[in-house]
């Protein structure tokens, strides 16, 4: 039986460790955040009554510059996932390279049944009371699940209003009309597509007409829908919280699109026959691209997982047992703190072109996300093959070395 993503992170940290006979005295740092803030955040609702929901800001790590990490709502937030998230947000910022540490932030709440007042009131009083946490050289928010650009604006708007000037760098994922990024919206998928094109090659398997299933279709299932389609790969299953649909002769992006556009869902898209989330993952494919919650390939289906490729947009969708039988069955999985690691470098450069007040193309920000992403993946591999380990603990490895570096070069305080 799996433990919590707290556990998770922690063994992956272990592993990682042990390989890489880390220092046990940087090894003790590195498994308790830094701080953890918890908030009760207070809205009136439409119906005039006080409802409280329960907030977290959880800080991993600094050692490499401010934090770095998304806000979630989502029912099922709590403090032990919130602290997971953090951690791997302090190994992702590491592995590409880009100057943060780990951070990440929830409310418990299932925003769909919020109105858009009562949405904005709650990330306003979220905002406030982690107001001493964030800040453009502290700790910078961004979306996650259940948030998005909107959510970031007002975060913004509720930082500037107390500081007395408009402070855009406090957050990424902003709309483009308050400072956002070009290219930042689709910056995870354009990640996950570029890392599984790099996997496909390397396996000398071809990029035409590899299978793809994705479950998910969000924020970043959907922008890699698209983009491997675009690059020839046929998406044969899609999934969300409403149900999957399948197709072994591909699914049209297109058409996936428009359904999901009317119906807020893809289950029920006609052009493939209904499938459950459970069958989604067990597809007949090449690759198969967790992109929702965590702990979705566990001990329970991993012996029934049919893909040659796992690529992780999904932050901990796999757990570590299952993690073994893929290994053991060969399955090769690219793991989250790289896979997914597009959404975070260009909020990197998002927050780069807000301090400097000057703004980029989408070129060249797609540009510079491919070259991050490619060496980025290179690294993780050679360190891989030469250690004969996992992506998963090369990556962990490569990214707990830079932060230990950091760590040990700056001494321990007092
Ligand atoms: N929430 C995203 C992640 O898990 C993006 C974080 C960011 O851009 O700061 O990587």
């Amino acid at each position: 039986m799996s433990g919590s993503a707290w556990d998770q992170a922690l063994a992956q940290l272990d592993q990682a460790a042990r390989i890489m006979n880390l220092d046990p005295n940087v090894h003790e740092v590195l498994r308790n955040p830094k701080r953890a803030l918890i908030v009760s955040v207070p809205i009136r609702m439409d119906d005039d009554t006080v409802r409280s929901f329960t907030g977290y800001r959880v800080h991993h790590n600094t050692s490499r510059g401010p934090s770095k990490g998304g806000i979630r709502y989502h029912p099922s937030v709590n403090l032990e996932e919130v602290k997971a998230l953090a951690m791997w947000m302090t190994w992702k910022c590491a592995v590409v390279g880009i100057p943060y540490g780990g951070a990440k932030g929830g409310v418990v709440v299932n925003p769909k049944e919020l109105s858009e007042r009562e949405l904005e009131a709650l990330t306003r009083r979220y905002a406030s009371e982690i107001l001493p946490l964030i800040g453009p050289e502290r700790d910078i928010p961004a979306p996650d699940v259940g948030t998005d650009e909107q959510v970031m604006a007002w975060i913004m708007d509720t930082y500037s209003m107390n500081s007395g000037y408009s402070v855009p760098g406090v957050v990424t994922g902003k709309p483009l009309a308050v400072g956002g990024s070009a290219g930042r919206r689709a910056a995870t998928g354009r990640g996950v597509m570029y890392v599984t094109v790099a996997t496909l090659k390397h396996l000398a398997m071809p990029v035409d007409e590899a299978r793809v299933v994705v479950q998910g279709y969000g924020k970043v299932g959907a922008p890699v829908v698209q983009l491997l389609s675009e690059q020839g790969c046929i998406v044969v299953g899609v999934g969300d919280v409403g149900g999957g649909v399948y197709n072994p002769r591909g699914l049209s992006p297109v058409g996936l699109a428009s359904h999901h556009a009317e119906t807020k869902t893809v289950a029920g898209y006609e052009g493939g026959e209904s499938v459950t989330n459970e069958e989604l993952l067990e597809l007949e494919c090449d690759v198969l691209i967790p992109a929702a919650l965590e702990e979705v390939i566990t001990e329970g289906n991993a012996d029934r997982i049919h893909a040659r490729i796992v690529v992780e947009a999904a932050n901990g969708p796999t757990t570590p047992e299952a993690d073994e039988i893929l290994h053991d069955r060969r399955v090769r999985v690219v793991p989250d703190i790289l896979a997914n690691a597009g959404g975070v470098t260009v909020s990197y450069f998002e927050w780069v072109q807000d301090l400097q007040a000057y703004f980029w193309t989408a070129d060249e920000v797609n540009a510079k996300l491919r070259k991050v992403m490619e060496e980025s993946y290179v690294s993780v591999l050679d360190l891989a093959e030469e250690r004969k380990v996992t992506m998963r603990q090369a990556a962990t490895i490569l990214g707990v070395q830079r932060v230990a570096e950091a760590h040990t070069t700056r001494g321990l305080f007092p």
